[in-house]
């Protein structure tokens, strides 16, 4: 808000200033001087009381305070964990749970996962020892399950409570239960803007502690009519800051790894070209993919006579603040789950940012002296077509699994639950049916002894009981596989753009018949049967570290098996067993080949396409089981496998009805190829626009 006012006076003053902008140097600073420098160490002493004196508080300061690494090391200086309780920090990321984290152990002085540890889905590091955990939401919400009354902590500190992720939405109305039971426990919720009143409000009028900020003017600069291509757009803004403008880092906000990657891909290039005639442009990534080791770059000093770009999916606009930027590029785009409750489709989409995003991406510009903010669009579309805030996660997204994780916390009634804002009653209704169907609730909505055990295992309800139906029909050892593949959310294979060729058919010797999950547990397996080789993913353009994780992941939903009594079975070669395990997870995810390369969803007939880089799309099947939807300019059906639609008969009855899965056998399926494959696969690499 500040930027537009402080306009003309930024202007006068940059004439004043030299050529290349001083930015403070953290670097030649130690540590310890580091921590005391941010705008919350003032208040180290007035926040501890505070915190003393109420049992619930709200800190609102801007991002880079110090918030997120340093209030949670004054209150264990201040004692909170002597008798070994923990301070636990909730974050909505999983990239700024383990950033954070391994800051404020470095800070410390102490190993990662000793004292200072993390816990996010599939990946705990923590200890015996660990007394500040950082976690994600959803983490903090699966301890409930274990401990409902969090014994083993002293403090909960609910983090970028602004984010108002689904997750932290609930645990509100869970610590708010929680406290009124445990008068020791100390509750604090932490915010970047100006939702502390709300926040105040809804905790009994706790009282809100203010961390002043400081923040230099940002000038904000619009685009005269709207960008075509905003990839390229930014690319070209970045070089054109580097040509004309002050040293001073660069943060260019996009909507996931692909367009990062897209992006520095462009810039790497048209640096290459530019030779020696400009100065050094480092690029950097960062998206919640990227191995951690890769991630920490982002936080190293920028060499003098250097400039650093970070190119930074959400993440970096309130979670991570990275020392130094002075120029932000704002393309006003992220991604986002999308439920429609009409349609009871979710999928991914890239939507124009709210306001709020705006102002705040802006003013991450802002930090280190007076910054530049470059807006990808123009000031019409900022003030005509943006919303004024996000919608909160728990009003645009499927319930499914909260619902679940509620009723086995022992909450009956979720219409009455006490929510900060409550989702539409219908996603609750539907999240309901859902679970019905997946035969998590009887019909009274409680909870089954299936929906416990699907309770118990960290995925979501379709794919828990994908996992349990596996059980019954002798394919368990096969269904974990891919669902670990499903879950690893990073790319499996990769495609050089040298190399393309090479890689295009490397993948396809992966190809099964019967669909994509398939493909992915060949991969796993000739994997698993190289003794998990690095040089073996190398050589058939698969990411190493995506299987790695993947390994991880089908290793812990492993050891989870007993708990939810289910024995280990395996049939490779049972490909029918497989998908009808995959069908009675998913059978909400059916689609029907329709006409023209579509198909339409089996109940709602929405249309949807069949994704380029399916295996499937050279011979289009009739019935399918798609994993998820993804939205460009269509809704594609990411991993997509064959069915027989009678299956739905057999493992999902209650849902749906003979007529419904009628086969019209006489038509002959026609082939996707040539012109038409080209078309299908040009329109999903458009940009968004
Ligand atoms: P807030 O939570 O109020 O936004 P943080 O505690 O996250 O603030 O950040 C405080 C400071 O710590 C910032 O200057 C930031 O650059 C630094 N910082 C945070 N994480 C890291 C990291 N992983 N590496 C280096 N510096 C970090
Ligand atoms: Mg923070």
């Amino acid at each position: 808000s500040s930027s537009d006012d402080d306009e003309e006076e930024e202007e006068e003053e940059e004439e004043e200033e030299e050529d290349v902008m001083k930015a403070p140097d953290n670097s030649k600073m130690s540590i310890q001087e580091v921590r005391r420098s941010l705008p919350v160490f003032p208040f180290r002493d007035s926040l501890l009381a505070a915190i003393r004196d109420h049992q619930v508080l709200i800190v609102e300061g801007e991002t880079g305070s110090g918030k997120t690494t340093q209030i949670p090391q004054y209150l264990y200086e201040a004692g909170y964990c002597d008798d070994g309780k923990k301070v636990g920090c909730t974050q909505p990321r999983r990239v700024a749970a383990m950033s954070v984290a391994s800051r404020v152990a470095q800070e410390m002085g102490k190993k990662l996962g000793n004292e200072v540890g993390y816990s996010i889905r599939f990946e705990d590091c923590t200890s015996e020892r660990t007394r500040i955990k950082y976690m994600t939401d959803g983490m903090l919400m699966r301890e409930f399950l274990v401990d409902p009354s969090l014994e083993g902590y002293s403090v909960i500190i609910v983090d970028e409570a602004h984010e108002r992720t689904l997750h932290t939405d609930i645990l509100f109305g869970l610590l708010k239960d929680v406290a009124r039971f445990r008068p020791d426990l100390k509750l604090l919720v932490s915010s970047a803007t100006l939702d502390s009143e709300k926040f105040s409000d809804f905790f009994d009028e706790a009282p809100v502690f203010r961390i002043p900020g400081r923040r230099y003017p940002v000038h904000i600069y619009y685009t005269r009519s709207p960008e075509a291509n905003y990839i390229e757009a930014a690319a070209v803004t970045v070089l054109q800051i580097h040509i004309t403008q002050r040293l001073g880092d660069v943060l260019v906000f996009l909507t996931g790894q692909e367009e990062i990657e897209a992006c520095q891909e462009i810039l790497t290039e048209r640096v290459k070209a530019l030779g020696s005639k400009i100065r050094e442009l480092i690029v950097l990534p960062i998206y919640a993919n990227l191995p951690s080791e890769m991630q920490a770059k982002i936080f190293e000093a920028t060499p003098p006579g250097a400039r650093k770009v970070v190119l930074a999916t959400n993440i970096a606009e309130t979670s991570l603040t990275i020392d130094g930027i002075v120029y932000v590029i704002d393309p006003g785009y992220a991604k986002q789950n999308y439920f429609n409750a009409r349609s009871g489709m979710e999928s991914l989409v890239v939507v124009p940012i709210s306001r709020a995003s705006a102002n705040q991406r802006a003013g991450r510009a802002g930090r280190v002296g007076p910054g530049k903010c470059f807006r990808l669009y123009t000031k019409w579309a900022f003030e005509n077509e943006m919303e004024e805030n996000t919608v909160p996660e728990i009003q645009r997204v499927n319930l499914g699994n909260v619902v679940l994780q509620l009723k086995s916390l022992g909450i009956g009634d979720l219409i009455n639950f006490d929510y900060l804002d409550p989702p539409p009653a219908e996603t609750l209704i539907l999240a309901m049916e859902q679970l019905y169907a997946l035969k998590a609730l009887n019909h009274k909505g409680e909870l089954t002894l299936t929906g416990r055990k699907m309770a118990e295992l960290p995925v979501d309800p379709m794919m828990g009981r994908m996992i349990l139906a596996a059980g019954e029909f002798g394919v368990v050892e096969e269904v974990l596989t891919l669902a670990a593949m499903l879950s690893v959310n990073g790319a499996i294979f990769y495609r050089p753009k040298d190399k393309a060729i090479h890689a295009d058919t490397a993948r396809k010797n992966f190809f099964h018949p019967d669909g994509d999950h398939l493909t992915l547990m060949n991969v796993y397996n000739e994997w698993a049967g190289t003794e998990y080789s690095s040089q073996w993913c190398y050589e058939v353009f698969v990411q190493y570290r995506s299987m790695k994780r993947a390994r991880d992941i089908r290793d812990q939903l492993a050891g989870l098996m007993e708990r939810v009594e289910i024995q280990l079975s395996t049939n490779p070669a049972d490909s029918m067993a497989i998908r009808k395990a995959i069908t009675a997870g998913y059978f909400y995810h059916v689609a029907r080949f329709s006409k023209g390369g579509m198909y339409k969803t089996a109940k709602k007939g929405q249309t949807v396409m069949m994704h380029p880089q399916s295996c499937l799309c050279e011979d289009l099947p009739r019935w399918v089981v798609y994993h998820e939807l993804v939205l460009t300019t269509k809704e594609y059906m990411r991993n997509v496998v064959v069915i027989d639609g009678k299956w739905l008969l057999e493992v999902a009855p209650h849902y749906y009805r003979d007529n419904e899965v009628q086969d019209n056998t006489s038509k002959k399926m026609p082939k996707v190829k040539g012109k038409a494959k080209e078309e299908l696969t040009k329109e999903y690499a458009d940009p968004v626009s």
